[in-house]
């Protein structure tokens, strides 16, 4: 008997960077996608799981960003489940998190994980794997929003697609890490594939569809083109500059600390500013 899976979205707190993982039920199990970020919001996430009353199958990672894989320890607790993403994530992940532990321990103390859950298992670029009547297949897009992205589709018809941070849902964006020109190219990579009535899970809000592309890259281009545009003689009076002009674009300040932390990388990214420590 054939079941369409369900998508089940859990969306942590404010304080947890209103990030979203993804519960897929199938027919004897639940695979989830991306962990959260805090402590909290990550039992809570593992609490969902087991209300459903079937086993975690797998859990599968859509970028290498720690508000993604810092709840992997308690989502997956004792279970002896796969953490699968491509080969690229996992490196990333392990190379980064002794600078995540310094950024993150002093901004959330105890709700950062202690001790951090790594992928396990590593696939290759449009691999398959299933659960029950739910086919999931990665598209290891390297560098994008964080240094390596990995989209997951759900079935055959590419009408069902997690896609981690390549596109928020009109919140403030995280670009700290640089790579904002392959970011720009894959929103055009990945438009192209993906038809007009395709369905975008991501990484925070959502679900959005192919109108919310224009957005993004209207973000990025603002952000970065303020940055250019600044006179970084007065670094302070730089900063304003950029956090007005993004804010005249996205006037909210849902995740502004994320675009916020990402001025002073980029502006030393471009040459305009010396390069924080760390960097
Ligand atoms: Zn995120």
């Amino acid at each position: 008997m054939s079941e369409t899976p369900l998508i089940h979205r859990h969306t942590s707190s404010p304080e947890g960077a209103l990030v979203n993982a993804y519960l897929v039920e199938t027919h004897s199990g639940v695979v989830a996608i991306d962990s959260m970020l805090t402590v909290t919001d990550s039992r809570a996430l593992r609490r969902s799981v087991e209300a459903l009353g079937k086993p975690l199958l797998a859990v599968l990672l859509t970028h290498s960003h720690p508000d993604h894989y810092g709840g992997l320890t308690e989502l997956v607790g004792s279970d002896d489940v796969p953490i699968i993403a491509p080969q690229g994530v996992h490196d990333v992940i392990r190379r980064d998190d002794p600078i995540k532990e310094q950024i993150l321990r002093p901004m959330f103390g105890d709700e950062w994980a202690a001790r951090r859950t790594f992928p396990d298992t590593a696939v290759q670029d449009g691999e398959r794997v299933t659960f029950d009547d739910a086919a999931f297949t990665v598209i290891d897009l390297g560098p994008s929003e964080s240094p390596h992205d990995s989209p997951w589709l759900l079935g055959d018809d590419e009408r069902t697609v997690f896609l981690g941070d390549q596109i928020y849902d009109h919140t403030h964006c995280y670009l700290a890490d640089g790579f904002h020109t392959r970011w720009l190219a894959n929103i055009e990579t990945l438009r192209r594939r993906f038809a007009d009535d395709a369905i975008f899970h991501i990484g925070h809000g959502g679900p959005v569809d192919a109108r919310a592309w224009d957005w993004q890259r209207g973000y990025i281009e603002t952000f970065v083109g303020t940055i250019e545009r600044a006179d970084w003689s007065d670094p302070g009076r730089a900063r304003e500059a950029v956090i007005e002009a993004v804010k005249t674009y996205l006037p909210g300040d849902d995740l502004q600390f994320l675009m916020e932390l990402s001025i002073d990388p980029v502006a030393a990214q471009l040459g305009l500013l010396e390069a924080p420590p760390n960097a």
